[in-house]
Parts: C-alpha cells; sequence; structure tokens
C-alpha cells in the first residue's frame, strides 16, 4: 500500500490522532472516481485564491471534487483561518490553537467572488469554540462583504454550531444569508467517536432556529455515510431532518484522508445512493442530492436555481389545491 506522502505528514495538522493506530485506507471501489486538477481555469482559480490569501475547504480538506469544481470556478471558501478548535475524526482540516481573526479577510472573500464572476458562493469555516461569539460578528461581515461587492450573487453560507449560543445563530441568519447550511454529518449514536465536540441535536436545533427567524431561508444539512451507520439510522435522521423543516439533505460517501482518520466502515454502492434519494423525496425534501462523490458545496450554485424552483412549483400547487 503506497500512502500520499503529503498526507501523511500530519503530526502537525492533527497532533490529537497522532495517538490513534494506523488504519489501512482500503482501495476505492470504481464507482469513486474523480477528474484529475489540471485544466486552464483550474490553475486561474489557484492562483486567484493563492493572490488574494485566501483559505478553501476543498484544499484543507482534500476533496475529491476539486478538479471538476475548480474547472468551473466552484471554490467554498474558509474563513476565520486554517486551525480548528474541534477535532472530529472525519475531518482534515488542522486541529489546534487558531490565529487572531483576520479583520480584512471579509473583504478579500468580497472581492474574491466579485473578480471570479460567482452567481452563487459558498462560504464555510472552522469552528472557532476560542471566540466568544463563535465568529458570528465575522459571519456576518463576510455576508456583507460579499452583498457589497458582488450583490447579484446568492450566498450560502456553512458554519459550525456555535455552541447553540442563539445570539450568535440569530445575528448570522439576521445577515440574510440565501441558504443556511449546517451538516449533521452522521447518525446521533456516532457523535461520541465521529463529532465528539458537537451534539446532534443542538445542531438540529440551530438549523430549526433560523427558520423560527426567517422561515422563508432555505436551510440545508448533509449526511455522510460509510461510517458504521444502518439505513434505518439515516431513515431517522431524515425524520428529523424534516420535523426541524429543513428543505435540502445532501448525502455523500465518507473518504479516509489519512490512516490516522476513521476508517471507512463500507462503501455504499450508487443503487443504494438511489434508494436513499427516492426515502429523501418521500420524506418531503424539497430538494436531494445523494451520490458518492456529493459534498454540501458540489454543484451548490445549479442546485440553489433547483431548489428555488422547487419550492415555487410547490407553493404554486398549494395556492392551487
Ligand atoms: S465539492 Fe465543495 S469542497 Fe469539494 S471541491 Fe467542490 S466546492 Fe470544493
Amino acid at each position: 500500500m503506497t500512502y500520499n506522502t503529503e498526507l501523511l505528514d500530519r503530526t502537525k495538522r492533527h497532533p490529537e490522532k497522532q495517538k490513534n493506530p494506523d488504519r489501512p485506507m482500503g482501495r476505492k471501489p470504481e464507482w469513486i472516481r474523480a477528474k484529475a486538477p489540471v485544466g486552464k481555469t483550474y490553475k486561474e482559480t489557484k492562483n486567484l485564491v493563492q493572490g488574494l490569501k485566501l483559505t478553501t475547504v476543498c484544499e484543507e480538506a482534500g476533496c475529491p471534487n476539486i478538479g471538476e469544481c475548480w474547472e468551473k470556478k466552484h471554490a467554498t471558501f474558509m474563513v476565520m483561518g486554517e486551525i480548528c478548535t474541534r477535532a472530529c475524526s472525519f475531518c482534515n482540516v488542522a486541529t489546534g490553537k487558531p490565529d487572531e481573526l483576520d479583520k480584512m479577510e471579509p473583504l478579500r472573500v468580497g472581492v474574491a467572488v466579485e473578480k471570479m464572476g460567482l452567481e452563487h458562493v459558498v462560504i464555510t469555516s472552522v469552528d472557532r469554540d476560542d471566540l466568544q461569539d463563535g465568529g458570528a460578528r465575522h459571519w456576518v461581515k463576510t455576508i456583507e462583504a460579499i452583498r457589497f461587492k458582488s450583490p447579484g450573487t446568492t450566498v450560502e453560507i456553512l458554519p459550525g454550531d456555535f455552541k447553540g449560543d442563539f445570539n450568535a445563530i440569530d445575528a448570522v441568519a439576521n445577515a440574510k444569508p440565501d441558504v443556511f447550511n449546517h451538516n449533521l454529518e452522521t447518525v446521533p449514536r456516532l457523535y461520541p467517536t465521529i463529532r465528539p465536540g458537537a451534539r446532534y441535536f443542538r445542531s438540529l436545533r440551530l438549523l430549526e432556529r433560523v427558520k423560527d427567524i426567517d422561515p422563508m431561508m432555505f436551510t440545508k444539512s448533509g449526511l455522510m455515510v460509510g461510517l458504521g451507520e444502518t439505513k434505518e439510522e439515516v431513515a431517522q435522521v431524515m425524520d428529523d431532518m424534516r420535523a426541524a423543516k429543513i428543505d435540502f439533505i445532501t448525502i455523500g460517501q465518507y473518504l479516509q484522508p489519512t490512516p490516522k482518520h476513521a476508517p471507512v466502515d463500507r462503501f455504499w454502492t450508487p443503487d443504494e445512493f438511489k434508494q436513499l434519494e427516492r426515502m429523501a423525496k418521500a420524506k418531503g425534501f424539497l430538494m436531494v442530492s445523494a451520490t458518492p462523490l456529493t459534498r454540501s458545496s458540489y454543484h451548490a450554485g445549479d442546485d440553489f436555481a433547483r431548489l428555488k424552483a422547487a419550492r415555487e412549483a410547490k407553493m404554486a400547487t398549494q395556492v392551487a389545491e
């Protein structure tokens, strides 16, 4: 077995995971095939991101879709630094003590969105449990900077849980992003090992709170499968999401970033993803994206247009009834 040596050099990025035994990263099935990052637009996107000293989750998480997404100028910016205060066992973002917030970062994100001419942008962040407001003000400034520099761009945010602080959640929701996305990531039984710093019902309540504040704001949440969950548990999470009025569910296959991360329990087949898609649609989500390579931000721009169209069609049906 040969490993990517860059990915293996994780003692600095993941000090808390070094005590974990090496868990071999088995061969991926043939349906997990991503496009290699080689195109001209891919390089332009990379140069712009580097030139503006921005961070992307595409790179930090080692996303398999980077070749395809960056070739279409779809990059997901990650704000508030490269160091996360949590240590989820699936995540490849570096863990440790973060730097001070960069006050100019919101404006640089706005400039990047303007320069890239994006119709839709997705912004995520590391978790900043060290900040009193969890970074809520930085989020508000980032949304405002994008509105200022590129008023026609729709904004999708993917923040952490702000430890369930309603003041922080309300402030960010009141900045009026077009989509408020927060991932549940896995089923509640696996939280203690996969997402130890988070709480399942706290994350659900965050999404429900956004709908309390603005029932018309789109909410979205994602799950990874392949960590040991059962179909019944996934179905229960879908029900919980619908009870919290979440509009859009994404489901993708978990891929193990390094031998120190949580191992893949199994690869769900494309047919099983189709079954999950049918099940989610039957439960009433406005939009469902369930494929092995689905990620929260994958095809987010096209999906936003479909999400809006789905809501309009649903409202038209309700009026007709
Ligand atoms: S799926 Fe999301 S994180 Fe992955 S490369 Fe595309 S935009 Fe970046």
